[in-house]
């Protein structure tokens, strides 16, 4: 089913920026998307449906499930003027496999507004006193009792009143009107627990059986089914009666009955072996043809797609119909979807109902829900469908951006609530069934796909063919689907289902990261994720992509799974950004965290100094805190502060002199003038200097400058550039205030400058 919210609700619509995929420009029919304003029109069905089921003891359940329905056949008198039906349910059944015997026949028929009027078994009368209908069951004592293995036995119920809605949902059988002047309209829907309200059955999900229904109406309107049309009968005057009849079992909650003075007109679709052509009939208010005709114009191509990618249509002997019905949303009723009429726009823009509600075919009418426990198996199917659908016209780029769409947390702002299986009678049709149930086979294919970056939809597929092919006309819980992935996907996948079906939530990640500088080239690149949502870890593989300053990328996959993990990637270059799953592949919030504050490439955990840049992380004094960060501290106690120290651990190079006032330059370019200030109190006699000039690579060997020349004496200004610098591997200079050219040891020499 897929629900849309009322135009009177649009107010909580976010007016938000919509997320536009890359289409081809000439497709035809025109693709519209729908833009995330549109999904917003999506309705979580509890805001006007809630599915609360009728509270039956256990014990009421358990006697009802000791039979096993077989058949329904349901006649069915549409009292227009008194909005009335009369009905004659003949409910064919066995005793369910497990139970030895049946001696209660238990049904679910709305007691308020519905009565019985006679009940008879295999012909004859059953006494009223054997029959009673409270709380919304009906329960008929079988005497004898129906035994294990015992040919089916059939009870018809006759009952009639005037269906109105159970609780506050909008279930039931309706008597409406359209158009003007107004046509009668009456038509039904009964997903979940609502097929009770307009018809006796056993309306739990799991016991499909076949169905054929009679619906007397006036003859002046059409009346539609599930199934196919069989010649129809004279009625009472001025009534007809039509029959439709299913040749493929189906749950109670697919049975749909729909009539008014429809418009009518098909398409065909041709089976994938070329051998069936199979009508694919739409039905539409009149007043609304021209729009349907547009919007349900998809519909042959988009079944041909499904097959393809899923295995055949299911109801190839039948049909896929669609009818229009009152209603801000649609049903995917056994071939025969309901399609709400305020949705026949005749632009498109709800394609992803139209084909939503078809996927619906194989993913909730082909294989339906054992209980609504396991509902995602239908809506979050259907919704991954819709997402196919569009991958199949836009491809990845508008997969990857339609499944960006679905998640509910960049537009609300929070995220989904309770789990996708068991979400609880209220969230039955929320966001988290249809969008979240959607992501989890977005990560399966992920998850299946690795070590692919883009997986093909083609690894996914095999999963949900064998999901088909084992339940195909049956029924599968979530349990069931969880044993087939793990088979076909060749691996215990139970770990991923826990997390993302069975748990609440996603994960928040928090993630850095740095580029460590390696000499002599080459930088290490340093990523810290962290999980800090409340509960267990999620594991998950995730892709983090680097991209370097030419533009170029490469993604490395990683499986995280700790609450803290670190990764590592040599590099040649530098990223100039890192990503985390930037493509989108894993449900989750991602926050970016600072791991190095200084950006000198080192994290902050191997940084000895992470506040203060640097890239040589020297840690002179072996205390764990780099040079940098000691200023103010003399460590070699040469009396020069570290951060004017050349060389800070290496007391013994640097005492000064305490007689000879100068000033030691050292330069790797040649080329560089330098100045100085002669101290006065260090016992200047002269207001000129000499200078003393050498090969800094022999003075790092001798540690002294007597090999030096005396390249300038007398120099009265302090100013200096060297004219024949000797070598590119650097010079050194020594500026004496009175001892001439005179060598000096190195080892009682300060560096006062260090160029
Ligand atoms: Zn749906």
């Amino acid at each position: 089913m897929r629900g849309v919210r009322s135009p009177s609700l649009k107010a909580h619509v976010p007016s938000l920026i919509v997320l536009l995929l890359a289409l081809p420009a000439a497709a035809a029919p025109p693709i519209r998307l729908p833009t995330e304003a549109d999904r917003q029109l999506l309705i979580d069905l509890e805001g006007c449906r809630p599915a609360i089921p009728p509270a039956r003891p256990p014990e009421i359940l358990a006697t009802q499930a000791d039979i096993d329905v077989q058949s329904y056949d349901l006649s069915l008198f549409l009292d227009v003027a008194n909005e009335r039906i009369e009905g004659v349910n003949a409910i064919s059944f066995v005793t369910s496999s497990s139970s030895p015997a049946a001696d209660e026949l238990v049904l679910d028929l709305d007691s308020n507004f519905l009565s019985v009027t006679r009940v008879v078994r295999d012909g004859v009368d059953v006494p009223l006193a054997s029959v009673t209908h409270a709380s919304d069951v009906l329960r008929i004592l079988l005497a004898p009792a129906v035994v294990n293995g015992a040919p089916a036995s059939t009870v018809e119920v006759h009952y009639e009143g005037q269906p109105e809605e159970i609780g506050n949902g909008f279930g039931t059988l309706r008597f409406e009107t359209h158009a003007i002047p107004p046509e009668p309209l009456i038509f039904t829907l009964s997903e979940p627990y609502f097929g009770r309200g307009w018809w006796p059955c056993k309306d739990e999900p799991g016991d499909k059986a076949l169905v054929s229904v009679h619906v007397e109406a006036p003859d002046t309107l059409t009346v539609v089914s599930n199934g196919l049309e069989e010649p129809s009968a004279v009625g009472r005057p001025g009534h007809r009666i039509t029959t439709w009849t299913s040749r493929y079992p189906m749950s109670t909650y697919l049975v749909a009955v729909s009539v008014t003075n429809f418009a009518t007109w098909q398409d065909s679709y041709v089976s994938q072996d070329g051998l069936t052509t199979m009508p694919v009939p739409y039905w539409s208010y009149p007043e609304l043809e021209a729009q349907a005709r547009e919007d349900w114009s998809i519909t042959p191509a988009a079944i041909d797609f499904y097959a393809r990618r899923f295995v055949e249509y299911p109801f190839l002997e039948e049909k896929y119909g669609q009818v229009s019905i009152p209603m801000w949303g649609a049903m995917e009723h056994q071939t025969a979807t309901s399609y709400g009429a305020q949705l026949l726009s005749g632009d498109h823009r709800f394609d992803y109902v139209v084909v939503h509600e078809l996927a619906h075919q194989w993913w909730g009418d082909l294989v339906g829900p054992t209980t609504f426990d396991s509902i995602w198996l239908n809506e979050g199917f259907a919704t991954y469908s819709e997402a196919l659908w569009f991958e199949g016209q836009g491809g990845m780029s508008a997969y990857l951006g339609y499944m960006r769409n679905l998640d509910r947390l960049p537009w609300t702002g929070t995220d989904f609530e309770g789990t996708v299986h068991a979400p609880g009678d209220a969230r039955l049709f929320s966001d988290t069934v249809y969008r979240k149930g959607g992501w989890v086979l977005h990560m399966l294919r992920w998850v299946l796909g690795q070590p692919a970056i883009a997986p093909d939809p083609e690894v996914l597929m095999p999963v949900l063919r064998s999901h088909a092919a084992e339940h195909a006309y049956a029924s599968a819980q979530t349990s069931d689907f969880v044993a087939t992935a793990s088979v076909v996907g060749g691996q215990d996948l139970s770990w991923f289902f826990d997390q993302w079906v069975h748990r609440e939530g996603r994960p928040l990640y928090e993630v850095g990261w740095t580029a460590e500088p390696q000499q002599p080239t080459g930088f290490v690149v340093r990523v810290r994720t962290r999980q800090v949502q409340a509960g267990p870890t999620f594991r998950m593989p995730v892709n983090l992509r680097m991209t370097f300053a030419d533009s170029s990328t490469r993604d490395e996959i990683v499986w995280q799974d700790q609450s803290e993990q670190d990764f590592a990637f040599p590099t040649v270059e530098a990223p100039v950004s890192v990503a985390w799953d930037p493509d989108g592949w894993v449900l989750k919030a991602v926050t970016t965290i600072d791991i190095d504050q200084d950006d000198d490439g080192f994290a902050d955990w191997l940084d000895s100094c992470p506040l203060v840049p640097d890239p040589t992380q020297a840690d002179g004094n072996g205390n764990g805190v780099g040079d940098a960060c000691e200023p103010g501290i003399d460590f070699d106690g040469d009396l020069v502060l570290n951060e004017s120290d050349c060389a800070p651990a290496d007391p013994q190079a640097f005492t000064p002199p305490p007689d000879d006032a100068l000033i030691f330059v050292a330069r790797r370019a040649p080329g560089f003038a330098f100045t100085w200030t002669l101290p006065p109190a260090a016992g200047q006699r002269q207001p000129v200097a000499d200078i003393t000039h050498g090969l800094l690579a022999d003075l790092l060997t001798s540690r002294s400058t007597a090999g030096g020349t005396c390249a300038a004496a007398g120099v009265a200004t302090p100013e200096w550039l060297d004219p024949a610098p000797t070598s590119a591997g650097g010079d050194w200079y020594v500026v004496h205030a009175w001892n001439g050219c005179a060598a000096v040891d190195v080892g009682d020499t300060p560096l006062s400058a260090c160029r």
